[in-house]
């Protein structure tokens, strides 16, 4: 950990020269000495202290300073630092000053100078107040702090991107902790933009973007080649697939994730029927170790990059980024998955993120600890949400559409929500309403058909009512039914006949779209399964039919 700071400030240079020396002989192996030759000087570095979050033990100031006053600097000092020891350096009995010190900036001490010998007038002093405040004091957290509120829906995604990439950080919520407060505001004036997020080598970003915090982790988010066989999209178990085996048999592979990787699947706590984990793995242990993989075989793994649009140019098919840039191909699998359907209902937009979330949102769960909190939806995803909450909630409720949990859900997840002490399972329920200044209050819900309404208070209402395939990006370019599932194969053909524009003698391979060379795999094709091991058989059967395809290019 890097040493506390004591600061010394004093307009005289001599004066100030001796503290230093006396300072250091005394306290340098445990504290770092810093000095400052006036009092905007002593707080432009106290700012940039905090910024860094570098602790504070002790000041040590000069009372009489021109243009700003021991006193006043002490004031703004505590408003940083409210546990650092302040002590005021007077020329002579100064009560004026040591009156004013105490009561506008809470004086720990006042000494007088000179203060020869320091063995009996200085180090005793400093040593007892230094005392006091280790005794108090807690190690900063070394790692990246976000600070924010927990009603604010940026704070929300920052925290779910940190996690599904892995990276450990702290949450400081800045309602409930005034240095995290004062902290964040010297970032952010006026906490206008949250979160503010603190990184160990001291610098912070101010309601970054997906892309800039990726980029700031060392993620890569931008292509390293001119041209690739394969371009996957979505870094879900079927793009991941996709890359480990396009990458492992020498295909020049690149895939990009809008987010994360680990798609839908990264949000699950425990997968249990995926083959080979009689116990279970999490979503995210499944991404990590995939995306470890594709890299190890030389694919690249493109992090917060959407593709917005994809076209064929005679034998090169180009996907088209977020920020406009292209990348060049022979082939291109399309891997998107499928979104969380939203709720449609008063009040819901403004809401969300400030206690209505989407998908389990597992980065939630631990703030859920003792609160009472919704889970709207009867699938398997929406049981396993409701088991990951009922370990921190006081009490989940679950709205189901239908008349029993087992219409929509596993027998395995049905028999353990009954087992479970606080899950409430409320049938053919919806949710008419939602309420809150801010952030989510209350909710209205419609029991058992017409007329039977109540409102129930909740701090958080997680949605998972089914989901929609993410494939308008490829909208014109590639067949798709009515309701945006992909189409690929045999399924191409309507009254045995190819659609017109299919160009080639030969059929389309089993995972081949309407256009040559783009492959579609996972739970956005039509009439996939639905599942991690079907998406994973999915990506890597893709491969096979890519280096097929590349043969005849
Ligand atoms: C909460 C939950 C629990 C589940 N539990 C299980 C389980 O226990 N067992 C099981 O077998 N299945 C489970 N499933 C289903 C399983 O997760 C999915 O079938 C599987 O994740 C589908 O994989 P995919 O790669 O096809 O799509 P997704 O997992 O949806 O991944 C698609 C990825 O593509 C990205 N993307 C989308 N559009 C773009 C774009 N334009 N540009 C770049 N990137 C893009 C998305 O951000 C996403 O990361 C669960 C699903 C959920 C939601």
């Amino acid at each position: 950990m890097t040493k506390p700071v004591i600061l010394t400030v004093d307009d005289e240079p001599e004066v100030l020269n001796a503290i230093e020396r006396d300072l250091r002989r005394h306290f340098a192996a445990s504290y770092r000495i810093l000095k400052a030759g006036s009092g905007e000087q002593a707080l432009e570095a106290v700012r940039e202290l905090k910024r860094r979050g570098a602790p504070v033990a002790l000041f040590l100031v000069d009372a009489r300073m021109p243009r700003m006053s021991g006193t006043a600097l002490l004031v703004e000092a505590r408003r940083l630092y409210p546990d650092a020891r302040r002590v005021l350096l007077t020329a002579y009995a100064d009560t004026e000053v040591a009156i004013s010190g105490i009561n506008l900036a809470r004086l720990d001490h006042y000494l007088m100078k000179p203060w020869d010998p320091p063995e009996e007038r200085l180090y005793p002093v400093l040593d007892d107040l230094l005392a006091d405040w280790s005794a108090s004091f807690r190690p900063p957290f070394e790692g990246i702090r976000v600070a924010g509120s927990p009603w604010s829906p940026r704070s929300h995604e920052v925290k779910d991107f940190l996690s599904r990439s892995q990276t450990p950080y702290q949450w400081v919520d800045v309602e409930q902790d005034p240095a995290a407060r004062a902290e964040a505001e010297a970032a952010s004036p006026g906490l206008r933009h949250l979160p503010v997020v603190f990184f160990p080598d001291g610098t912070a970003l101010v309601e970054p973007g997906t892309r800039a915090l990726a980029e700031k982790l060392g993620l890569q988010t931008t292509a390293a080649l001119p041209f690739y066989d394969l371009v996957i999209v979505g870094g879900g178990p079927t793009g991941l697939a996709a890359a480990v085996y396009g990458g492992s048999e020498g295909l020049r592979t690149v895939l990009c994730e809008r987010e994360t990787t680990g798609g839908q699947a990264g949000t699950s706590a425990a997968i249990e029927n995926y083959l080979g984990f009689p116990s279970g793995l999490s979503g995210a242990d499944l991404a990590r170790r995939a995306t470890a993989q594709a890299r190890r075989f030389g694919a690249e793994v493109l992090t917060a990059r959407e593709v917005t649009a994809i076209r064929a140019d005679g034998p090169y098919r180009i996907a088209t980024l977020d920020d406009g840039t292209e990348l060049r191909s022979y082939a291109v699998l399309l891997a998107p998955g499928m979104e969380v359907r939203r709720l449609d209902v008063p009040g819901v937009q403004a809401l969300t993120g400030a206690g209505v979330f989407y998908g389990a949102s597992l980065t939630e769960a631990a703030t859920c600890r003792g609160t009472d909190v919704l889970v709207v939806g009867g699938a398997n995803s929406a049981g396993q949400a409701a088991l990951s909450f009922a370990r921190y909630a006081r009490k989940v409720t679950m709205l189901v559409r239908g008349g029993t949990l087992s219409e929509g859900m596993s027998q395995y997840l049905v028999d353990r929500i009954g087992d479970a002490g606080n899950i409430e399972v409320l049938s053919r329920a919806e949710v008419v309403g939602v309420h809150g200044a801010g952030r989510l209050e209350a909710v209205d819900i419609s029991c058992g058909g017409a007329g039977k309404g109540r409102t129930v208070e909740a701090a958080a209402m997680f949605v998972l009512i089914g989901s929609t395939p993410r494939s308008d990006f490829t909208a014109g370019l590639v067949a798709r039914d009515p309701a945006g599932f992909i189409v690929t194969g045999p399924d191409l053909r309507t009254d045995g006949r190819l659609p017109r524009s299919w160009p080639l003698a030969r059929d389309p391979f089993l995972l081949e779209t309407s256009c040559p060379g783009i492959f579609a795999a996972g739970d956005v094709r039509l009439g996939s399964a639905k599942r991690v091991a079907a998406a994973v058989g999915e990506g890597s059967a893709a491969v096979g039919m890519v280096h097929r395809y590349l043969e005849s290019v």
